[in-house]
């Protein structure tokens, strides 16, 4: 049986910093079941949230996180992202990363959505990729053990204490059990339970589906973000950073519509306020045929959007056929970011026992109803780092825990079952690539960008529907190597969970509030709403409760841009 004092579960941003913050402290691994550079933050472009300009303050980047949130943001947390950002900003300069330069040589920074300042460290609009590389180049240099292509599948936990996971390692098609004294979960999102979305075919919620499953809790599932510009017709991400440069919203009439809708910000708004104008405008019939409205970069000149925007330029290339310096880009909303996720403190505690999170998995709760463009990265390497600091203060100390051999063996019986024993329990000829398509389809249509209690209720009854049939579906089994057929039908099932528990939230929630938008409930009411959501799994399905929200220096007032 393999040991390490502390599992990290990813190889993103937060897995790889929380593992620089282990190393030299306490005996920590990497698992991951994409090669670590391969994770989703190399897709980010846009940048890193961080107060480094002497006309900006902490106290201004927690006051537009909190008001970006919907005032569901927990403002204790808040403080701990905007104050230690500076300062891993700097961390990671000396680590290697290059970011971009203004002209007297300080870190240059670009304008969010949401921000009262240009605030975001970038390195041109491969800001993920380029510090993605550099913190792995900097886990390889000291010795961090890493397990490529391994899937976590099940959290092992034996008397409400964690005590290991178990693996399935792809390249030989063989199950493990990995021991640890503590675990770290840093698995990102879950984008892909929706059939509109800019994320990556990894991102299938893991993490989250498989702590809910050992008894972690869930907060805030219900708030999902939707990007406002992404591809007309592939959904790949066209960064803020477009609209950070100047880049201009225009609908078929040629209007910049977002002067109804935001006049103090115009494209700048936060992500839901934009998301929702362009759907308007769409819908009220200013769309281009075909639902999609124009992001038009023309007026910025070749020179900026070959030097700032060169990625969205070669995207915009590839896979729409326009260049952006030239001719406007058709975009449209796709869901974006994991608001929600496993309930953490600001040190990546979560309620179990051993059991921490950190990054998009995790619901530190810095983003509440609606998260700022920068904001996630900034969130991976601080809570990553804090998460890391913890498991090495008291990893070390921890005895290992003791195990039941009954318990490992039990797991290990019903996985075997599962994954490579010959193929016995197919009852049906149905397959999981039609659950997941009727899964995704309905969470796009019915629980998206508008939501109303009619359809989320015909959601809920419809996902319950196709839970029952996955539980008869033919499992791809056999013992061959790299079977994607069998880790994509595992994960089926965790999406299917969580489409479950987000619909369901989504449901309760009978207010408007960031990016949770009810048709039926259009109003924020904090008199009734003004908590979050829990959710526990229970033999009965997942269960609901609620949360106070920290509120410390700002109170909710109503929120205009
Ligand atoms: C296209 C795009 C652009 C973005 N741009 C920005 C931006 O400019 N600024 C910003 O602040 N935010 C941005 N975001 C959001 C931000 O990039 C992500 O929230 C963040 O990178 C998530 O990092 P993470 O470390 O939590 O997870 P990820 O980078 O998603 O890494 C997850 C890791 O977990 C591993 N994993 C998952 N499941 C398992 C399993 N079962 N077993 C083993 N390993 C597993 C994966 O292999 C991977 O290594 C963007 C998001 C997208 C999709």
């Amino acid at each position: 049986m393999i040991m390490h004092e502390v599992l990290i579960v990813g190889g993103g941003l937060a897995g790889l910093m929380a593992a620089m913050n282990v190393s030299g402290k306490a005996d920590a691994a990497v698992l991951s079941k994409v090669y670590p550079t391969r994770s989703h933050s190399g897709a980010a472009q846009g940048g890193f949230n961080a107060v480094m300009g002497e006309d900006d303050s902490i106290e201004a980047h927690v006051f537009d996180t909190v008001k970006g949130s919907d005032y569901l943001g927990d403002q204790e947390a808040i403080e701990v992202l905007c104050s230690d950002g500076p300062r891993v900003i700097l961390d990671l300069e000396r680590m290697g990363v290059p970011w971009t330069r203004a002209e007297d040589g300080r870190i240059a920074q670009r304008s969010l959505g949401g921000a009262g300042f240009p605030r975001a460290c970038f390195a041109a609009d491969f800001s993920g990729h380029v510090v993605l590389h550099t913190l792995y180049e900097q886990a390889l240099k000291r010795g961090v053990k890493t397990y490529p292509e391994w899937h976590l599948l099940e959290i092992l936990v034996d008397k409400g204490r964690v005590f290991g996971a178990v693996i399935y390692d792809l390249a030989r098609a063989r199950l493990e059990v990995i021991r640890a004294k503590r675990i770290v979960l840093a698995t990102g999102g879950y984008g892909r339970a929706f059939l509109k979305t800019t994320n990556g075919h990894a991102n299938t919620g893991d993490g989250m589906a498989i702590a809910y499953r050992a008894g972690a809790v869930l907060s805030d599932m219900e708030f999902v973000q939707f990007h406002p510009t992404t591809l007309y017709g592939t959904n790949i991400l066209i960064s803020e950073a477009a609209r950070g440069e100047g880049g201009y919203l225009r609908n078929a009439l040629g209007e910049r519509f977002m002067a109804e809708y935001a006049p103090g910000k115009m494209e700048l708004a936060p992500r839901d306020v934009v998301a929702r104008a362009i759907f308007k405008e769409i819908k009220e019939g200013r769309g281009f045929e075909g639902h999609y409205v124009h992001l038009d970069l023309t007026h910025l000149g070749e020179r900026l959007v070959a030097e700032r925007l060169p990625q969205v330029r070669d995207l915009a290339i590839r896979y729409s056929g326009v260049d952006p310096a030239r001719v406007p880009m058709p975009i449209e909303p796709a869901q974006h970011y994991s608001m929600g996720g496993v309930r953490t403190d600001v040190w990546g505690m979560t309620g179990l026992e051993g059991l921490m999170a950190a990054g998009e998995v995790a619901n530190v709760s810095v983003h509440g109803a609606n998260r700022l463009g920068g904001n996630s990265l900034l969130e991976t390497v601080v809570f990553g780092a804090r998460a890391g600091r913890k498991a090495a203060e008291l990893a070390p100390g921890e005895p290992w825990p003791d195990v039941s051999s009954n318990t490992v063996k039990d797991a290990l019986d019903r996985w075997n079952r599962l994954c490579l024993a010959p193929s016995a329990h197919s009852r049906s000829d149905d397959d999981q690539f039609a659950v997941r398509r009727e899964m995704a389809t309905i969470m796009t249509n019915q629980v998206g960008v508008f939501r109303t209690g009619v359809e989320l209720e015909d959601a809920v009854a419809r996902l319950e529907g196709l839970r029952k049939r996955y539980r008869d579906l033919p499992v791809p089994v056999g013992p061959q190597p790299f079977n994607y057929g069998l880790m994509d039908y595992i994960e089926v099932g965790h999406l299917l969970d969580l489409s479950e528990i987000i619909a369901r939230g989504a449901l309760a929630r009978r207010e408007s509030r960031g990016a949770h938008y009810r048709l039926d409930f259009p109003q924020r009411d904090d008199r009734n709403w003004l908590h979050h959501t829990f959710a526990h799994t229970t033999d009965r399905g997942p269960e609901f409760s609620a949360g106070p929200v920290s509120i410390t220096r700002f109170q909710p007032q109503e929120r205009g841009y």
